[in-house]
C-alpha cells in the first residue's frame, strides 16, 4: 500500500511582483525544456559553459578570469565569496536590512574561532568581526564607510550592493575607495544589482569578490547559477591559505568552466555535475541580457520605478526606498498596520508582493522582467484595487495625472 503518494503538483501563475525572484522569459523557459539531454561531460555542455563564462565576463564587465556561476542560489555564490574568509580574520561588514544581515551572520561563522563558534553555533559572535548596523530604511553612505574602514582597518570588508530588505542602493564607489585605501579586500553581495543597475565592476578595484544570483537580474529562475567573479587577488589568497570547502572553493568550481592556474584551457574538469538544462537556460538569459544591454535595461527600470513610485505616491503611500527594480512603501496613514494583511489580500489574488522580512513591516512592490507600460499599468491597477477593497480612499484621476507627469518629465530629460 502507498501511504504518500499525492496528485500531480500544479502550481498557478501568477504576477511575480515581489523583490524577487522574476518572471523567467518564455525564451529561457524554452531552452530550458528543450535542450537535449546530454552528460555535464558532452562538448556541447562544455561550450555552452564557456560561453556563459565569456558571456558573463561582458555582463559583469570585468577582465576576472575567475568569473563563472555557482551552482543553486544567490546564497550559494555567496557561500562561495566568502570561503576565503578564516577565522580569526578581521572582518567588517556594514549591514542595511535583511540580506546583509545574513551575509554579516555567514562572515561570523566563517571568522568565529571554534570556541566563538561552539559557544553559540548558529549566531556567533565573533571578535574579529566588526557588524556597523545602519537603520533600516538609510543606505550605507560614503561617511559611515570612510569612519569605520578608518578606524577598524579590516582585512576583508563587506556590503551588500543593493539591500532588497529596505530597498536601498548603497554607495558601492566609496566602498571601493575606502578598500583601496586601507588595503581591505571587498566582498560585495551584488545579488539584486546585477543586470538590473549600470556597472561595471572593473571600475571598482577595491572590491576583490562578488556574488549574484540566477533569479533577479538575470531574470533565469530554473534554478540555474549564481554568477561570480573573483580578482586574481582574492584568488592568490585562497591559494595561500586554503579554504575548508570542497565544493564552494572557488578554485575548484571554476576548472568545470575552463578556468585552471589562472588561465583560461580549452576543456572543463569534472567539479560536480551540471545540468544540461540548466546551462541552456542560463546560455540563453545571459544572451538575452546582452541583446538589450546592460545601460538599456537599467534606463528601462529607472523609468518604470519613478512612474511606478509617482503612483504609488499618489494613492497616499510613503515610498522609503531608492532602488530601480522594487518599492518599498508604507501604507496610506489610514491603513497603518495593516501592511501583512494587504499583502496576504493581494497575494490571494496571484499578485505576489512581498512585505519586508525584518521590522519595521512594510510592502515591497518589484519589476522584474516587468519592464512594459501594460505590466507597470496592471501592478499599479491590482494594487490600487486592492488598496481600495481594504478601505484606502484615493483619486483615481490623481494617480493617472502624476503618472503621465513623471512620464513627460522622464522623457524630457
Ligand atoms: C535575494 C537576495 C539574497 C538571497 O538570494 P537567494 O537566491 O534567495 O539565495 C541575498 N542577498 C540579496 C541582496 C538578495 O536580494
Amino acid at each position: 500500500m502507498i501511504l504518500n503518494m499525492f496528485e500531480k503538483l500544479t502550481i498557478p501563475n501568477t504576477l511575480a511582483a515581489g523583490p524577487g525572484p522574476g518572471n523567467t522569459d518564455p525564451r529561457v523557459l524554452e531552452q530550458f525544456s528543450k535542450a537535449g539531454l546530454a552528460d555535464h561531460m558532452h562538448p556541447d555542455v562544455l561550450r555552452g559553459m564557456k560561453e556563459c563564462k565569456f558571456m558573463l565576463r561582458e555582463v559583469w564587465g570585468t577582465r576576472n578570469t575567475y568569473t563563472f556561476g555557482v551552482a543553486g542560489t544567490g546564497w550559494s555564490g555567496l557561500d562561495a565569496m566568502i570561503s576565503a574568509v578564516q577565522p580569526g580574520d578581521k572582518v567588517l561588514a556594514f549591514v542595511n536590512g535583511t540580506f546583509s544581515g545574513i551575509d554579516a551572520l555567514s562572515l561570523r561563522m566563517k571568522a568565529a574561532t571554534d570556541e566563538e563558534l561552539a559557544a553559540n553555533s548558529l549566531d556567533p559572535d565573533a571578535a574579529s568581526v566588526k557588524v556597523v548596523n545602519v537603520p533600516h530604511g538609510q543606505s550605507v553612505s560614503a561617511d559611515i564607510i570612510d569612519q569605520h574602514m578608518n578606524e577598524y582597518k579590516p582585512k576583508w570588508a563587506f556590503m551588500a550592493h543593493y539591500e532588497t530588505g529596505s530597498g536601498r542602493v548603497n554607495d558601492i564607489k566609496s566602498f571601493s575607495k575606502a578598500c583601496v585605501r586601507n588595503s581591505a579586500m571587498g566582498l560585495v553581495d551584488a545579488v539584486s544589482s546585477l543586470g538590473v543597475g549600470d556597472f561595471r565592476i572593473d571600475d571598482y578595484p577595491g572590491v576583490v569578490a562578488w556574488a549574484s544570483c540566477p533569479q533577479k537580474g538575470i531574470s533565469c529562475l530554473p534554478l540555474t547559477y549564481a554568477p561570480v567573479s573573483f580578482a586574481d587577488k582574492y584568488i592568490e589568497v585562497l591559494k595561500a591559505r586554503g579554504a575548508r570547502t570542497f565544493v564552494h572553493n572557488p578554485i575548484f568550481e571554476a576548472r568545470h568552466w575552463g578556468i585552471i592556474d589562472g588561465k583560461d584551457v580549452d576543456k572543463g574538469v569534472y567539479h560536480r555535475t551540471h545540468s544540461a538544462y540548466a546551462v541552456a537556460a542560463f546560455h540563453e538569459s545571459l544572451r538575452l541580457t546582452l541583446q538589450e544591454g546592460i545601460s538599456n535595461r537599467a534606463a528601462k527600470y529607472m523609468k518604470f520605478e519613478k512612474v511606478l513610485s509617482a503612483a504609488f505616491r499618489a494613492m497616499g503611500c510613503d515610498v522609503t526606498s531608492d532602488m530601480t527594480s522594487l518599492v518599498v512603501l508604507n501604507l496610506p496613514e489610514n491603513l497603518a498596520g495593516r501592511e501583512m494583511e494587504f499583502v496576504q489580500h493581494c497575494r490571494s489574488e496571484n499578485f505576489g508582493i512581498w512585505p519586508t522580512l525584518s521590522e519595521p513591516v512594510q510592502v515591497r512592490v518589484g519589476i522584474l522582467n516587468l519592464l512594459s507600460d501594460e505590466s507597470i499599468a496592471e501592478i499599479i491597477n491590482k494594487f490600487g484595487t486592492a488598496l481600495k477593497e481594504l478601505g484606502g480612499n484615493f483619486d483615481d484621476n490623481l494617480v493617472s495625472l502624476e503618472m503621465n507627469k513623471m512620464s513627460e518629465q522622464i522623457a524630457a530629460e
